[in-house]
């Protein structure tokens, strides 16, 4: 058996400039320090607006913080005349480690479909960018029944083409849209079912070693108060965080869960 490295990841979405960025960070390192987090036995890492990023990259390695951090979106091309695009050879130039990649957010306000993420996580893997691939069903879905369903062929769709070994890095998030930035939680059941069904699928597409070896995380309306309830499947390995990630204790008090 595999042991996976819990990961709990803050989204922070179009909030934070980069002045308020290196404040969150700081005080979200000092918490985490007061707190006596050890990173080997979780990682944390936050996705800050590109704007940040440079800001984030100086705290972190001038004051050597074990806070990983990466970008929200990257361009499926490395260069050229593609006007506010970011390309991933930046991201890595400011030692982002990952990359989210499909959030529903883009889904929706960008109509990014399942063929441009699958290029988009070309471009991550091309530049050393771990992909938080992310998937998930809309409420309509949901309750036609076809969340399983729906939620497997994005996954499928992205990863198309894409070998075991190209994809060692690969973190998949369950978002499950109705349960974003709405209040609404899905269970613990709900969120250890998509998780085995990922992971199966994964064992299908490519091997079992290789769907035991992936991390799958839940994100929607985590909290600290609700966050050790959801990470009780065996199948969810931590969370990616939308609100709750923009105040450092409540972050922290998400890091802090015990599995
Ligand atoms: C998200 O957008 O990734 C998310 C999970 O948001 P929230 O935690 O605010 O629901």
């Amino acid at each position: 058996t595999f042991v996976r490295r819990p990961l709990i990841a803050g989204n922070w979405k179009m909030n934070m400039d980069h002045m308020q960025a290196i404040a969150l960070v700081q005080k979200l390192a000092w918490t985490l320090d007061d707190a006596g987090h050890d990173y080997d036995r979780v990682q944390v890492s936050v996705f800050p607006p590109f704007t940040d990023l440079r800001g984030v990259q100086t705290l972190v390695a001038g004051d050597k913080l074990r806070i990983d951090y990466g970008a929200q979106d990257l361009s499926d091309q490395d260069s050229g005349a593609y006007t506010g695009d970011i390309s991933g050879q930046f991201l890595n130039k400011l030692g982002c480690g990952q990359v989210l990649i499909g959030h529903s957010e883009r889904r929706e306000i960008h109509a990014e479909t399942d063929e441009l993420l699958n290029s988009k996580i070309r471009a991550a893997l091309r530049h050393g960018l771990a992909p938080m691939l992310c998937v998930g069903e809309g409420l309509e879905i949901r309750e036609s029944g076809q969340h399983i369903e729906h939620t497997l062929a994005q996954l499928a769709e992205a990863l198309k083409g894409l070998s075991a070994e190209e994809l060692s890095e690969l973190i998949v998030a369950y978002e499950p849209v109705w349960a974003i930035g709405t209040g609404k939680v899905a269970g613990p059941e709900d969120a250890q079912e998509m998780s085995a069904a990922i992971r199966a699928k994964l064992a299908e597409l490519y091997s079992q070693e290789f769907a035991e070896s992936i991390r799958i995380l839940y994100g929607g309306s985590v909290k600290a108060k609700n966050v050790a309830s959801i990470l009780q499947g065996p199948d969810v390995d931590g969370a990616l965080v939308g609100g709750a990630s923009l105040e450092a204790e409540e972050f922290a008090n998400i890091v802090s869960f015990e599995k």
